[in-house]
């Protein structure tokens, strides 16, 4: 597809859905605060429309017990979509960027990256300019339930302003550190992420380590950008708007690469340098604690 086709999408969607065109237009006037953290930029967004997904109770009961957003039965009369090999691409009605992307697998089946990161590749051949990403199902999923990716303009990630673009596997030394994937092709960087990823530590119980995934395309390589993960939520996480102590930030893809979302002012208004720095090296790692894992 072209930019042209995409944005075509995008504009018809927002004619046809108010949800979406509402939640679109209110981005307008979210709030950003930029910081320095640690030598990076990092930018915080107050998006109180956000709290829906970011409070989202993803434990198996409450999953199970609400009708799947992602199935077609259950998605709104107005939201449509484009076919890409085995997904369906649609627009995300609770967006962090303008033209935000959620890409949904035709079938209901667990979310899971097994197999699936040559997907993300394809997609950034298909949908030109965007990162194609994915949270794994206890690291910032909102339907643990139904594999799904989702897409943002490339250029709105701080995260992959100073990453370079040499072929081969590097640990990132930023904060979160990550492992970045370098490749001419698909297969080859399909074939370097998985080896990689088989390299975390995981829990007993899981399919897979715990991580994010991005994914984008320059014009002579693929890049895939894995953030392995320690743990979904900060020991702090709160959903209550009184807590003084706790903060509401439930970090996934995004707030890894650099955009932090609050749904909270006061947590827009008050997290500090230190805050923000500890809040990552919690959830993520750092680039020693990466290197000792990897060795
Ligand atoms: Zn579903």
């Amino acid at each position: 597809m072209t930019a042209e086709e995409i944005n075509g999408f995008i504009t018809r969607q927002m004619a046809a859905w108010s949800l979406a065109r509402r939640n679109h237009d209110a981005l307008n006037a979210v709030a950003t605060r930029e910081i320095t953290v640690n030598g990076q930029h990092i930018i915080l967004q107050h998006n109180p429309a956000r709290a829906l997904s970011s409070g989202a109770d993803v434990r198996t009961e409450a999953v199970a017990a609400r009708p799947c957003f992602l199935c077609g039965d259950n998605r709104p009369t107005e939201q449509t979509y484009i076919e890409s090999g085995n997904y369906q691409i649609l627009l995300n009605p609770y967006p962090i960027f303008p033209g935000h992307l959620t890409i949904a697998h035709r079938e209901h089946t667990p979310q899971a990256i097994n197999e699936r990161i040559a997907d993300m590749l394809h997609l950034t051949d298909f949908l030109p300019g965007m990162t194609i990403f994915y949270n794994g199902p206890r690291c910032g999923a909102s339907a643990p339930d139904h594999a799904h990716f989702q897409g943002v303009g490339s250029h709105f990630l701080p995260i992959w302003q100073d990453i370079e673009a040499d072929c081969g596997t590097t640990i990132t030394n930023g904060i979160p550190s990550g492992i970045l994937i370098t490749a001419t092709d698909i297969t080859q960087a399909e074939r370097m992420a998985e080896e990689a990823i088989d390299k975390l530590p995981r829990r007993a119980d899981a399919v897979e380590p715990m991580v994010n995934i991005l994914t984008r395309r320059l014009p002579e390589m693929y890049q895939v950008l894995i953030i392995p993960r320690k743990c979904h939520r900060p020991g702090n996480f709160t959903t209550d708007p009184d807590d003084n102590a706790g903060i509401f930030v439930s970090p996934a893809s995004i707030d890894v690469a650099g955009v932090i979302v609050t749904p909270r002012l006061r947590d827009f208004e008050n997290l500090t340098e230190d805050a923000i720095f500890n809040l990552l090296t919690e959830v993520c790692y750092m680039h020693n604690e990466l290197s000792e894992i990897l060795k």
